[in-house]
C-alpha cells in the first residue's frame, strides 16, 4: 500500500481509537451489499481490510442481514456464502427479522457503544451512519477498501469532548478538520504581530507565524460548528459514483 494512503487511513483511524476507544480487533459489523462487492472485485475481505486497517479485525453480521440476502434469491449466494462465514451477533430480531440496513442502525443504537465499523455499500445506511456520532464507515471503491474520514457529526462531537479533554487531543482533531476542509476559520491576528510575552525569551525569531498562536482564538471563542450542507454530501457521494 503507497505510503501516503496508509497516513490517511491511520489518521481516520486514530481518530476513533482516540475519541471513541476503539480497540483491535475491530469489529466490522458486513452486511451483503459488502460482501457481493467484494466478491465481485475479487477482495477477500479477511485478507484483504487488516492489512488495509493494518490491525486484527473481527467480521461480524447478523442473523436480519443473512436473512435478508436470503431472500434476495439465488443470484446472490455467492454473497449469501461469504457472508455466513461471519460470527453472528445477537441483533435482538430474532423470530421477527427486519432489513440489514435497520437492523444495524438499531445496532449502533445513539453512540455505537459496542465499537462497530460499519461496512456497507448500501448509499442510504452510509448516510445515516453518518448521523450517527463515533461510527467509522468502511466500504468498497472497486478493488480499493476506503476508511472513510470522521462525518462531522464525529468531528463535532468529539470536539465537545475535547473540550474537557487535553491540548494534544485538540490540535490533532484541528488537523482533522483542516484535511476535511470544515474549518472556514478566516485566518486573524497575522497583522497584530508577535505575542509580546513569547518575544521577550528569543527576540531574534518573529513568532507570527507561529502556529501555537494561531491557535489560540479556538479555545476562547465558543463558536457554533457550521454543518456541512446536504448538497455537499451528496457531491462526494457523487464523486464516489463517478471514480
Ligand atoms: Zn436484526
Amino acid at each position: 500500500m503507497k505510503v501516503k494512503r496508509y497516513k490517511k487511513v491511520n489518521k481516520n483511524l486514530r481518530f476513533f481509537i482516540n475519541n471513541y476507544g476503539f480497540r483491535q480487533p475491530y469489529q466490522i459489523l458486513t452486511d451483503g451489499t459488502f460482501c457481493y462487492s467484494a466478491l465481485n472485485n475479487k477482495i477477500n475481505i479477511a485478507d484483504n481490510i487488516p492489512r488495509y486497517l493494518h490491525g486484527e479485525i473481527k467480521v461480524l453480521t447478523t442473523q436480519c442481514a443473512i436473512i435478508e440476502m436470503e431472500n434476495l434469491g439465488s443470484k446472490l449466494n455467492g454473497a449469501l456464502k461469504i457472508l455466513k462465514q461471519y460470527g453472528v451477533h445477537k441483533c435482538g430480531h430474532e423470530g421477527k427479522p427486519i432489513s440489514a440496513a435497520k437492523c444495524f442502525l438499531k445496532m449502533l443504537g445513539n453512540s455505537n457503544e459496542n465499537h462497530y465499523v460499519i461496512a456497507t455499500q448500501d448509499r442510504d445506511l452510509q448516510n445515516k451512519v453518518r448521523t450517527i456520532p463515533g461510527v467509522p464507515l468502511l466500504y468498497l471503491h472497486l478493488k480499493t477498501p476506503v476508511l472513510e474520514k470522521p462525518s462531522d457529526v464525529s468531528l463535532n462531537d468529539a470536539k465537545k469532548k475535547i473540550s474537557i479533554l487535553g491540548e494534544s487531543e485538540k490540535r490533532e482533531l484541528e488537523e482533522l478538520k483542516k484535511q476535511s476542509h470544515i474549518d472556514d476559520k478566516p485566518k486573524r491576528r497575522k497583522r497584530k504581530g508577535p505575542n509580546p510575552l513569547s518575544c521577550k525569551k528569543k527576540k531574534s525569531k518573529p513568532t507570527i507565524n507561529n502556529p501555537i498562536t494561531k491557535k489560540e482564538p479556538v479555545e476562547k471563542s465558543k463558536r457554533k460548528r457550521i454543518k456541512i450542507p446536504k448538497h455537499v454530501r451528496e457531491m462526494l457521494l457523487k464523486t464516489n459514483e463517478e471514480k
